[in-house]
């Protein structure tokens, strides 16, 4: 076992700085009891912090039209096979209602860049949640809009907001978006919700097109600046009807290495075993869970829509997945050693 790579697992544990060519070589190792003592490492952290709870949010899923074009994504403006859909304020309601019940305490509404969605609208859905269900977290994902909007949106109730960054390079993110999307305005988003007072989670996708291990690397450093309440990352997964038909999807081994180097750099973050990680291996969400995960986020859409919010091929959307399957998520998530607790789960970072 590389002495070398125990030392930088012990100096992420400890919060020692560490080196760029340190952890392209943890990247690149494929030594099994180095990748064990990294992921037993992490597991103790998010049990020194987090215990073996697991939060669980309801995921509402409410558009699927976007005027973006990424490269990557299944909903992406130019996907024409991609069938439209908006769900009305009273059906969100009504996701929530069926969440509340299962023991949901934070919804997450998620959609395309849509520009039906007004910011009134926006803050008209959000008021009503809080209104009916203030005991419960809301957050949004509706990607970039100006500090105005996040603002008006905060002051509606929402409390967290996910925006992947999608890729610190920015070569990268020029190679997986099209000229008018900009990695500094995303940047700038970022730290205008954290300055507004969100719980901010970004992210990124794992093997997407084009990244190198040292694109992995600025991921890490721009996380460590950004110091996010969570952590959202998974596995890129390729979808047959974008410009990366042909590309590769990311791996399992990659993104788990990654869920517990983030763990080990940011002991009390929300890290989510994605959907995108319970796609790609049947038992992907436990074994990120094992990984340094603690958070889970089910689909809460309406079962009419599912198919429809397919940002990449094969996305789950059933069975455990599924908020109505909860009870087997429950069954799977003890038998991986955690609980799941009804619980709003905020971030211990505040
Ligand atoms: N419009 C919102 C939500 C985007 S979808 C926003 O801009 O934030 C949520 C996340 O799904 C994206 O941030 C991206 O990281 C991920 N995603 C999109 N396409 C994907 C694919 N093909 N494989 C894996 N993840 C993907």
């Amino acid at each position: 076992m590389s002495l070398d790579l125990t030392t930088t697992i012990e100096h992420l544990y400890s919060g020692t700085p560490v080196y760029k060519n340190e952890l392209i070589n943890l990247l690149k190792c494929e030594d099994p009891q180095i990748i064990e003592l990294l992921r037993s490492k992490a597991n103790s952290v998010r049990q020194e912090i987090y215990g073996t709870d697991v939060y669980i949010r309801g995921l509402i899923e409410f558009t699927n039209y976007c005027k973006n074009n990424c490269y990557y994504c299944g909903i992406r403006r130019d996907n024409l096979v991609a069938t439209r859909y908006r769900l009305a304020p009273e059906d969100i309601l009504s996701c929530c209602d069926e969440g509340y019940k299962l023991g949901f305490r934070t919804f997450v509404l998620q959609g395309g860049e849509d520009g039906f969605f007004t910011r009134d609208k926006i803050c008209h859905i959000v008021a009503s949640i809080k209104d009916k269900y203030p005991d419960c977290a809301l957050t949004l994902s509706i990607g970039e809009w100006s500090r105005a909007d996040y603002q008006a949106f905060y002051n509606a109730g929402a409390d967290r907001y996910l925006l992947r960054h999608e890729t610190a390079c920015k070569d990268h993110y020029s190679k997986l978006h099209p000229e008018n999307m900009c990695l500094d305005t995303r940047k700038e988003c970022l730290f205008n919700l954290k300055d507004i007072g969100f719980q901010v989670g970004s992210g990124f996708m794992v093997g997407s097109p084009f990244q190198t291990l040292d694109n992995l690397v600025e991921d890490i450093f721009f996380l460590a600046q950004l110091k996010p309440h969570m952590i959202g990352i998974g596995p890129y997964i390729t979808h047959k009807d974008t410009p990366f038909r042909d590309k590769e999807s990311g791996s399992l081994d990659m993104t788990l290495k990654l869920i517990s180097i983030l763990r080990l750099s940011h002991p009390k973050a929300l890290i989510p075993a994605t959907t995108a990680l319970g796609t790609i291996h049947p038992n992907g969400r436990e074994l990120g869970l094992k990984a340094g995960a603690n958070v889970i986020m089910p689909n809460l859409s309406p079962a009419s829509v599912r198919e429809k919010y397919m940002l990449y091929d094969n996305k789950l959307s059933t069975g455990k997945e599924a908020a109505e399957g909860l009870d087997e998520l429950k069954k799977s998530v003890a038998k991986a050693g955690y609980k799941v607790v009804i619980d709003v789960g905020h971030s211990k970072l505040i």
